[in-house]
């Protein structure tokens, strides 16, 4: 079996930093492209991924065979800077996957692809985008991932588009610091909602490897998924 050489763009965070441990530890062949450098142990490429020259350079001195996009900029910016890197960026880094013939893109989408500000309750991933986005990263999320998977085929290139929710674990900068900026904060007295909210929350781990395993199964898909995609009940919640 020919083994993927594998590029993490935005590997340098949270999310990205576990699926390039991940990587290294079953022995892959990994290279991150990021603005920032934070770790040294696997090749580096330093870029924006809205610079489709930077995007190729990379993808032809690493011999990537297979994408993993992670990056996005982080929750609280003003929307110019969601529609440039996630819709934009994603658009170039299909454009140079195709010009270098890279055969697969795994793409980090979100759970808030389908958040419109109001309760989810028993949805799955039949569930239409929402008319009104709750907001431009949550929208522009959902554009990225529609151009993505629309992508597939393209040039021979495999796409596949993930949704988590919240993710936990070593490594985060943004959940757990606002969490802890609310207590230091003292802003304890704020409760939103009657206390019976649920709100969904993945180890960082399980969406690694959740990555890994949607990339191995893009060469190699199950011809049942998507029939067992539209025909699954809907589970019910006891709330
Ligand atoms: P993060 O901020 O820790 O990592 C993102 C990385 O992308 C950073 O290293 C950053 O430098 C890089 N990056 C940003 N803009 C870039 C650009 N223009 N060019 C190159 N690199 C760039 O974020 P994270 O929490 O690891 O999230 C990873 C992905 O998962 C994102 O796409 C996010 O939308 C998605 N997601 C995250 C959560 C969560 O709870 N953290 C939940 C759902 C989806």
């Amino acid at each position: 079996m020919v083994r993927d050489i594998y590029m993490v763009i935005g590997g340098s965070g949270f999310l990205g930093r576990h699926i390039v441990e991940m990587l290294v530890a079953r022995g892959d062949s990994v290279c991150v492209f990021d603005i920032v450098q934070r770790y040294h142990d696997v090749p580096f490429y330093s870029g924006d991924l809205t610079d489709q020259n930077s995007v190729e350079e990379a993808l032809r001195k690493s011999g990537t065979t297979c994408i993993i996009h992670t990056a996005s900029p982080p929750h609280g910016l003003q929307p110019p800077i969601y529609w440039k890197v996630n819709v934009e960026g994603t658009e170039t880094i299909i454009a140079a996957a195709v010009a270098n013939k890279v055969g697969k893109l795994v793409y980090t989408s979100s759970a808030g692809v389908v958040y419109d500000g109001n309760d989810l309750v028993n949805i799955d991933e039949r569930l239409d985008y929402p008319e009104q986005p709750f907001d431009a990263y949550n929208e522009t999320k959902a554009k990225a991932e529609e151009i993505v998977l629309k992508a597939n085929g393209e040039g021979g290139l495999l796409t596949v588009a993930l949704r988590p929710s919240g993710i936990f674990g070593p490594g985060d900068r943004q959940a757990m610091h606002g969490f802890t900026q609310v207590l230091k904060n003292k802003q304890t007295h704020w409760q939103i909602g009657d206390n019976t909210n649920l709100f969904d929350w993945t180890y960082v781990g399980n969406v690694a490897r959740a990555h890994l395993l949607a990339a191995d199964k893009l060469s190699n898909p199950d011809p049942d998924v998507h029939v067992k995609v539209a025909q699954r009940p809907l589970p019910s919640i006891e709330l």
